[in-house]
């Protein structure tokens, strides 16, 4: 998932079916928080991308060795076995700003998204949701 790689407005095809799909990866009650969270987000006007919910323990171990014993970014701080996504009860996600940009920076909007009336019961970090 990279900025500008497809539609991302609401109700844009890509936008929809992404969120959808990651809400999917989650646990069933998890899944209806998140559902509410992000319903909650639109209402008032902030749109978040989900990027991730579900990573396997294969996952996991692949972006803790990012940075650490592969080339690349530090990924996660999180060792397999120790990241809320491998017991599907977390959610990754970038504010969009309803015009097909993503904005990776935009932490006024991450605070805002938790900050909304379902954020109280999904406790949202720097780009990170836990139901
Ligand atoms: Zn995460």
């Amino acid at each position: 998932m990279t900025p500008g790689c497809g539609p991302v407005y609401p109700g844009g095809v890509f936008y929809d079916s992404r969120n959808k799909a990651v809400i999917a990866t989650l646990l069933p009650q998890v899944q209806t928080k998140a559902a509410a969270w992000l319903a909650d987000c639109e209402r008032n006007g902030i749109w978040v991308l989900l990027t991730e919910g579900y990573r396997s323990w294969a996952q996991q171990a692949w972006d803790y060795a990012s940075g650490r014993f592969r080339p690349g970014p530090r990924l996660t701080n999180a060792m397999p076995g120790f990241s809320f996504h491998q017991y599907r009860v977390a959610i990754d996600f970038v504010p969009a700003d309803g015009k097909g940009g993503l904005h990776y920076e935009d932490v006024d909007a991450v605070h805002a998204s938790g900050r909304s009336r379902e954020g109280a019961r999904v406790r949202v970090g720097r780009g990170v949701a836990e139901g």
